[in-house]
C-alpha cells in the first residue's frame, strides 16, 4: 500500500517493514474472532436472577444514586456503549432484553464506565481530553508521513509521526479504562447479588475477550508507529 517507503526508491520489490503491519491485522483478527466466539458461548447461558441487560444497568446506576444517565435500546450487534453526551447507557439488541450471561456482563460494563466519569477517575478524563487529537492523528498522520518521504523532506515525515502518535496515545489509554470499567463490573454484579460466583467468573471470560480487542488494536498501532519510524530512520540514514 505505502509503496513510497522503500528507502527512497532504492528499488525494493518488496517493503519489509510492511510485515509489522500483517502482524497487526493477524492480531485484530484473532481477537475479534475470539470476543466473538466467547461472546456466543455466554449468550446461550441464562444467569440465574433472570434480569435482563437493561434491568441490570438500570439497577447499578440506581443503587449507585445516578439518576440522570438513562438506559437505552440501540440496534446492531455488539454496538453497546455509554454515550457521555447524551447521559445514555445504550444496550444493543442482544444485550437489552437478554438475561445471558454474556449480556449481562457487557451492561455491567458499561455501567463501569459511567461509574468512572462519576467516581473522576483520571485514565478517563485523559481518554476523553485525547478524542479531537487522536482524530486528526489517525487522520493525517499517515498522509504527512508518506508525503514528507516522497518530497524526500525528513522533518515533514518526523512530524507526521508524531501527529500519528497522538493516536497511538489514545489506544494506549484506551486500555486502563476498559480493564477498569470491566473490573468495576464485575465487582457489582457479584456484590449486588445479580450474578452468583461462577457466573462471575463466566462474565470475567466474556470482559476479557473483549478487552483483548483493545489490546490487539493498540499492539496494531504501535507496530505501524514502529514501521513508519524505521522507514523514516532508514531513509535519512540513506540520505546522509
Ligand atoms: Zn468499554
Amino acid at each position: 500500500m505505502y509503496r513510497y517507503g522503500y528507502g527512497y526508491g532504492r528499488g525494493y520489490a518488496f517493503d519489509a517493514t510492511y510485515i509489522l503491519v500483517l502482524i497487526g491485522a493477524l492480531l485484530c483478527i484473532i481477537a475479534s474472532a475470539m470476543v466473538k466466539s466467547t461472546y456466543k458461548k455466554y449468550a446461550k447461558v441464562r444467569s440465574m436472577s433472570g434480569m435482563t441487560g437493561a434491568q441490570v444497568a438500570t439497577e447499578i446506576l440506581r443503587r449507585n444514586g445516578i439518576n440522570d444517565v438513562s438506559v437505552v435500546h440501540v440496534p446492531g450487534e455488539l454496538s453497546d456503549h455509554y454515550d457521555p453526551r447524551h447521559h445514555s447507557v445504550n444496550l444493543s439488541d442482544s444485550t437489552f432484553n437478554s438475561s445471558s450471561v454474556a449480556a449481562v456482563a457487557v451492561a455491567a460494563h458499561e455501567c463501569g464506565h459511567v461509574m468512572q466519569h462519576y467516581k473522576g477517575y483520571i485514565p478517563i478524563k485523559i481518554r476523553s481530553a485525547l478524542v479531537p487529537a487522536a482524530n486528526i492523528g489517525s487522520k493525517i498522520g499517515l498522509p504527512i508521513v508518506i508525503l514528507g518521504i516522497i518530497i524526500g523532506m525528513t522533518p515533514l515525515a518526523k512530524i507526521g509521526i508524531i501527529v500519528f502518535s497522538l493516536a497511538v496515545a489514545f489506544q494506549l489509554v484506551t486500555l486502563p479504562v476498559e480493564f477498569d470499567a470491566s473490573h468495576r463490573a464485575l465487582v457489582m454484579l457479584g456484590d449486588y447479588g445479580f450474578l452468583a460466583d461462577d457466573e462471575v467468573n463466566q462474565s470475567r471470560k466474556v470482559l476479557n475477550a473483549a478487552a483483548l480487542t483493545y489490546v490487539a488494536a493498540a499492539a496494531s498501532s504501535i507496530l505501524q508507529l514502529l514501521r513508519l519510524l524505521m522507514i523514516v530512520n532508514n531513509g535519512d540514514r540513506n540520505r546522509r
